[in-house]
């Protein structure tokens, strides 16, 4: 296979992800620039990407008795002040008129009696800002967001199509490698700007809420390219992962008023954010729910045997038809349990990834013409903790701006030569040193091991012995990972290869976020320390900046952008 035909693809701006990030940046670069082609490289069709699953709202300050400033408190604060104030203040400014867009493109918002958009409450906010759609609004905004990119034929869908690795050359985007999944066939996507729009990386943990798609593979691409990677040791935890199988179960239901109990049947949220309980934000909630297990006050019963909580819906059960449909199915039947009449089990389960590539507050990288938006990107707007509803308004809106940029740039740049040796050494990496492996080891338990390993080790709660541990562990795993065998050796739709690479990928950023835990000797936000409990402004207050070198992760630390809310004591 290798060397014998190599496709090139050019297109003016290229984005990896079709998520709603990429979605909406292919929107934006083709309505804010009337010639521009854009191609969209996706590994899943684009309406199968994590973002179809988001449920509970999105956050946006509509209502006149909100404000920006507001708006813009919660998250910071929220953030564990981690967050770059500047673009905090930036993003809360241009999600609203997000919202109205995709309105008038029709997606399908609940709706007050009087027809304004509908806002719930969500954890940590001051204001219900949460706009929705049920408790589907990442299926509704995506159907919104892919329905209105058939309206151009500028945008090219490169579906299943895997990409390997980003080449930039003397500072500047050359290509995407990939593999055509449908025949096996080597790619190379070329054009004048590149966006990174790939999504998180919590499958690399094995309790989890994002689909099975979600492995890093967008920062771990990054990261090897040589461009800087941040904040990745704060990992976030969402308190009510469904038992046993990790499906979440929306913050939406707590904000609608649900409680959580534990095996003395007690709600125990009072004892430790005494004003919001159960809709403190997620770090919170989700130590809270840890303390309470560890003290054993977990509960064991037919729904497994790792402790587990109490999320407990019942007392409002007349508003789960109309407002959590998706959850009281899911309950049904995942678990054969109608949320109506019966407690639903949960426990912390990885969610979000707050750190990403590091961008400035345009999206940009430190490689002209190369960007970065939503999940994959770390602008910094969700520091150490991300609020929930922030995360979908965040692809929206700089989903946006990124779009425009990437146009931009494109409509006064060039496709660079393709840096053939280059592609070439990539394809034998693949082809030859991977799929000819005849090491013996096998994907499936070099990725059990590690994921398996981050859940003990690198979790809700950390002290530096596991996390050593976990260090040395990935250490091991990278030195099976180069016996790996793969069994298929096929061409076409070669999964097995597939997930041989995200594993190499998951690896290299397990490795960061365990690192770069250890080395944080504090506790913020997502990341908490049991042996460093409190929060070290002094010596923290900075963030994690982390490039690729030949001997493993280097680490360096830049200070955060404070505008106008000095860090304070988190209380709620
Ligand atoms: C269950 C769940 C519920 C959520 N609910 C909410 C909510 O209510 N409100 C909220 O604000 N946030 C919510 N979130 C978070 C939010 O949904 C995500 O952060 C956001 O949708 C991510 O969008 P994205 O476009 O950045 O990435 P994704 O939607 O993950 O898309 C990533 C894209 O990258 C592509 N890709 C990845 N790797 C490769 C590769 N190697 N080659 C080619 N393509 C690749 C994939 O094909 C995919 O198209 C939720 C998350 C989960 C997991």
């Amino acid at each position: 296979m290798i060397g014998l035909h190599l496709e090139i693809i050019k297109e003016d701006v290229i984005i990896m992800g079709g998520g709603m990030a990429g979605l909406r940046a292919a929107i934006s670069a083709v309505e804010s620039n009337p010639t521009v082609s854009v191609g969209l490289v996706s590994k899943l069709y684009p309406l199968r990407s994590h973002s179809v699953s988001a449920e509970g709202g999105t956050s946006a300050v509509l209502n006149p008795k909100d404000s920006f400033d507001l708006h813009s408190f919660d998250t910071i604060k929220g953030s564990d002040y981690l967050a770059d104030q500047d673009a905090v203040e930036e993003f809360v400014k241009i999600v609203p008129e997000q919202i109205y867009t995709t309105d008038r493109w029709g997606c399908p918002w609940s709706r007050n009696a009087d027809g304004t958009i509908s806002q719930r409450d969500f954890g940590g906010l001051s204001f219900p800002r949460a706009t929705f759609a049920a408790d589907k609004t990442g299926f509704h905004v995506m159907q919104t967001l892919f329905s209105r990119c058939q309206m151009y034929d500028r945008i090219h869908f490169y579906n299943e199509f895997f990409v390997t690795s980003a080449i930039i050359e003397n500072n500047q985007f050359n290509c995407l490698t990939a593999i055509n999944l449908h025949t096996g066939e080597f790619v190379a996507f070329q054009g004048k700007s590149l966006i990174f729009a790939a999504g998180g990386a919590g499958r690399l943990y094995e309790f989890s809420t994002y689909a099975s798609s979600v492995t890093g593979d967008g920062d771990a691409i990054v990261y090897r390219a040589g461009l800087s990677l941040k904040d990745m040791e704060f990992m976030q935890f969402h308190p009510t992962g469904l038992i046993p199988s990790g499906i979440l179960i929306t913050e939406a239901a707590r904000a609608e008023g649900g409680y959580l109990r534990n095996s003395e049947n007690k709600r125990f949220m009072e004892k430790y954010a005494p004003t919001k309980l159960e809709e403190a934000p997620r770090d919170i909630v989700s130590r809270a729910m840890m303390w309470e297990i560890l003290a054993g006050r977990g509960y064991k019963d037919e729904h497994g045997d790792t402790p587990h909580i109490h999320l407990d819906l019942t007392h409002i059960a007349d508003k789960l038809e109309e407002r959590l449909p998706m959850i009281t199915d899911i309950a049904k039947k995942f678990n054969k349990i109608d949320p109506a009449e019966e407690p639903i089990p949960v426990r912390p389960a990885t969610h979000y990834t707050m750190g990403g590539i590091d961008v400035n507050i345009f999206t940009e990288t430190s490689v002209p013409g190369v960007f970065g938006a939503g999940e994959n990107a770390a602008i910094s707007i969700h520091g150490a903790n991300r609020l929930g509803s922030n995360s979908t308004n965040e692809c929206l809106a700089f989903g946006n701006v990124v779009g425009v940029k990437a146009a931009k740039w494109a409509s006064s740049h060039e496709i660079p030569e393709l840096e053939r040796n280059k592609v070439m050494i990539e394809e034998k990496r693949i082809w030859e040193n991977i799929l000819k492996n005849k090491g013996g080891e096998n994907v499936a338990s070099i990725r059990e091991d590690l994921r398996t390993g981050m859940d003990l080790n690198v979790g809700v709660l950390r002290t530096e012995s596991e996390l050593e541990k976990q260090a040395r562990n990935i250490r091991d795993l990278k030195l099976r990972y180069e016996n790996i065998t793969v069994g298929d050796k096929s061409g076409v739709f070669n999964l097995q290869l597939q997930e041989t690479l995200e594993l190499g990928f998951m690896l290299d950023l397990a490795e960061m976020i365990t690192v770069g835990a250890l080395m944080r000797k504090e506790s913020r936000g997502a990341h908490y320390r049991n042996d460093y409990p409190e929060r070290d402004d002094k010596n923290f207050l900075k963030h994690t900046i982390i490039k690729y070198t030949r001997e493993g992760p280097e680490f360096h630390y830049r200070d955060v952008v404070i505008t106008k809310w000095q860090p304070a004591a988190r209380v709620y």
